[in-house]
């Protein structure tokens, strides 16, 4: 009981005096950013923040024929994005190469790590002899049984080679956070590939001794991982290293429940970002792809995910990726945006689809303000006339409750910004409508209109509904007119959308759909 105390004591004592909890985010720049490393991320940097602890980057580049500079710097601008903030780092293991040849030339030297001289041929009729007698593959440990001198004459000749690790024979237990107590029989696995030479470690190696250097106290990652962690166990003990703790988070699972793949759709941030997901919205649904807070609520911002995180609400199921909750999530959070906002968000997609485009202004500003400062003005690319933000606002105003994701809105207001509308002329009939019928429909919204001198939403309104009103099917006055000034099946209403457009261009667009009839 004492001891157990003292060890507790000493354990919280070592803890402070480490500065507490040290978790890292490890991601190998081998491709765009992973929505799973994201979800990675995202866990490590809430138990980090809940506990007061620090959060690390460390680039895991040990792999140089894949790893690029752009899928690193893809990892943090993304992770800049999603405001994820790191404490210290970004450490590259490619700049460590000192610090892992220390130690694999200690284990070398202990005989608990090897030369193999095995070649990829004798490793692979080796692993379809295991499979045909039905057993698992894994190395045998035939280089483990050369002597000193076979070695060096074998290494004189200059034969590739690669460093092993010799896995002792024995279980291998752990308390994971998420999953409680797992063990491992070491006899299923083959001593594991440690270093390609002294100057190239390999995954099992950087991890082990990273985490050793860098005082991590978790190992937060995903489930996928787990068969790495024995072995990285067994290295740690060997080198004497301390255990760290593990919590490993459940798999990501597609609508199939199979691991999300490429198959299911998007797989990298960049390409949600692009289709016009929040970052809010990404961090609130991340967060419930393997935890949530036990209630119905669903809407967590940033700081409400930091106060109610909590590892032991992480589930041990796969976490499904429902692309209808993403959706509802981001829709949630565009509605919350001010209109200022959301426009300006909206911005690249409209000069992506070349519905507005930008142009270059140059504001002189006192030199003691920076001096010379550049801005954009836009100008509707079909009429050339300059783009008024509070025209802006208002037609992206008209769609603010729909809106689902920003890259949606091209094709939502694209009538907004042209000046003739291409449509076919038979949209324009309601129901059994005759065609005379429809062109005297819209004469009589003509009418109508031109008599409102105060342009005004509530005004059309009532204009247009007291003229509908007195007609059996309001539709036959107020489809065609829709039509007209939308040029689509489905649009915002007629109201709005004469209110937003003036007085002048609807009444332009209703004379255009006559000639279309
Ligand atoms: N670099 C590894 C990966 O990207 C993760 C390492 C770890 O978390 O232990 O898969």
């Amino acid at each position: 009981m004492i001891e157990a105390i003292a060890k507790t004591l000493e354990q919280t004592f070592s803890f402070v005096t480490n500065g507490g909890v040290r978790v890292r985010f490890a991601p190998s720049p081998t491709g765009f950013f992973h929505i799973g490393s994201a979800r990675t991320a995202l866990f490590n940097y809430l138990f980090a923040q809940k506990n007061k602890g620090a959060f690390i980057l460390r680039i895991e580049d040990t792999d140089t024929e894949r790893s690029k500079p752009e899928f690193e710097e893809d990892i943090i601008e993304s992770l800049k994005w999603l405001g994820i903030k790191y404490d210290e780092g970004p450490h590259r293991q490619s700049e460590r190469k000192n610090v892992y040849r220390k130690y694999i030339e200690k284990l070398l030297k202990e005989g608990r790590a090897y030369y193999c001289f095995c070649t990829e041929e004798d490793l692979e009729a080796k692993k379809q002899e295991q499979m045909s007698r039905g057993e698992a593959p894994m190395y045998d440990g035939k280089c483990s049984k050369l002597s000193e001198k076979e070695v060096e004459s074998i290494v004189e000749k200059g034969e590739r080679s690669i460093i092993r690790f010799k896995i002792s024979n024995k279980k291998v237990s752990f308390n994971d956070m998420v999953r409680g107590k797992i063990e491992f029989d070491t006899n299923l696995i083959g001593d594991v590939t440690i270093a390609k030479n002294l100057d190239t470690p390999l995954y099992n190696l950087a991890v082990v001794v990273d985490d050793y250097e860098m005082k991590i106290t978790h190992v937060i990652r995903g489930e996928d991982l787990m068969p790495n962690t024995p072995k990285q166990i067994l290295i740690q003990e060997a080198l004497g290293f301390s255990r760290v703790e593990y919590a490993h988070l459940p798999l990501i699972l597609g609508s199939d429940r199979s691991k999300l793949s490429k198959r299911h759709g998007s797989t990298s941030l960049r390409e949600y970002k692009e289709l016009g997901y929040l970052p809010e919205t990404l961090i609130n649904f991340l967060a419930f792809l393997g935890w949530n807070p036990g209630t119905e609520k669903e809407i967590f911002s940033f700081n409400a995910l930091i106060k109610e995180f909590s590892m032991d609400k992480v589930q041990k199921s796969g976490a499904v990726f429902n692309i209808d909750r993403l959706d509802y999530i981001n829709g949630f959070y565009i509605r919350h945006k001010s209109l200022d906002k959301l426009s300006e968000l909206c911005i690249p997609y409209l000069i992506q689809s070349e519905l507005i485009t930008p142009i270059l202004k140059s504001e002189k500003v006192p030199a003691t303000f920076g001096g010379e400062s550049i801005s954009f003005d836009y100008i509707i690319s079909d009429t050339e006339e300059k783009l008024d933000r509070d025209y802006l606002n208002k037609v992206i105003g008209a769609y603010q409750e729909r809106l689902k994701k920003l890259s949606e809105i091209n094709e939502l207001v694209d009538y907004f910004f042209k000046e003739k509308l291409e449509y076919d002329g038979g949209l324009l009939v309601w129901k059994d409508m005759t065609k005379e019928e429809v062109s005297l429909s819209i004469d009589k919204a003509i009418k109508i209109l031109s008599k409102i001198n105060d342009w005004n939403k509530k005004n059309i309104e009532k204009a247009l509904l007291d003229e509908a009103n007195k007609i059996k099917d309001r539709g036959e006055l107020l489809w065609p007119l829709r039509v007209a000034l939308s040029g689509k099946k489905s649009s915002a209403g007629p109201f709005e959308i004469a209110d937003i457009l003036g007085k002048q261009k609807t009444i332009n667009r209703l004379k255009q759909a006559k000639i279309k009839l």
